[in-house]
């Protein structure tokens, strides 16, 4: 005879009456299910990049900042699924879609070894005022997912940059100009770093968060998207 506790009972019955719903089809999720159903989870469009080192993500750094590899999770498309999925994130407080795909690059990373040898994960920084805003940096809710030892500090953005969206690739590099600054340069000495964003579009932001964390002795660094835009 088995017994279920008072809390599971009780989030059963708040699952009954108010079930979560899948992100994409709007279907209720059943035990085991988190953000979308094991049908709308299959829809996500991996690239599978990381069994590659001449892929689309590491192309667009190529020549412009010195990495040792790079990979994005899925394709981002205008009106896809993972738009709708990191814009919850990013404007709806839809923290558990960032824990899901985090895990989501987790577990793809962690088949053939991908993060191995990544000593720590740095989450593209907000400026305080938009992290103040938001209450969460997006991009560290899916570095936390990662397993891996996650620094929040030691990169810092300095300077509020304008929405990059209508902006050529020449103005979006000019915008990045001087946006980071390193605050701390001891725990990244001699460190392979793992930059991590929600999305790749031009690689403007990713290339001035490198430029200035190679300004530690000894570093190396790779790269790590969640999405890759393709238009
Ligand atoms: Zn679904």
């Amino acid at each position: 005879m088995s017994f279920i506790s008072l809390k599971e009972l009780r989030n059963g019955f708040v699952h009954l009456f108010y079930p979560d719903l899948c992100e994409g089809c709007s279907n209720p999720l059943v035990s085991g299910e988190h953000v979308l159903c094991m049908g709308c989870a299959t829809l996500l469009p991996e690239t599978n990049y990381h069994y590659t080192d001449n892929n689309e993500t590491a192309m667009r750094f190529a020549g412009r900042v010195p990495f040792v590899k790079a990979t994005s999770l899925a394709y981002f498309t205008e009106d896809g699924l993972l738009q709708h999925l990191l814009h919850g994130l990013k404007y709806r407080g839809q923290i558990q879609n960032g824990k899901y795909l985090g895990a989501r690059l987790a577990a793809t990373l962690k088949h053939g070894g991908w993060l191995n040898d990544i000593d720590i994960v740095i989450p593209v920084p907000l400026h305080p005022s938009r992290l103040h805003e938001r209450g969460y940096n997006q991009s560290a809710i899916l570095a936390a997912a990662l397993g891996k030892k996650v620094d929040t500090v030691s990169l810092i953005r300095v300077k509020k940059t304008e929405s990059q969206t209508t902006k050529t690739r020449a103005e979006r590099a000019d915008n990045m100009m001087g946006a980071f600054l390193l605050a701390d340069t001891t725990p990244l000495l001699g460190k392979h770093i793992l930059i991590l964003d929600d999305v790749l579009t031009t690689g403007a932001t990713i290339e001035a968060c490198a430029n200035v964390l190679l300004g530690a002795q000894n570093v190396k660094i790779s790269i790590a998207t969640i999405g890759i835009a393709i238009s």
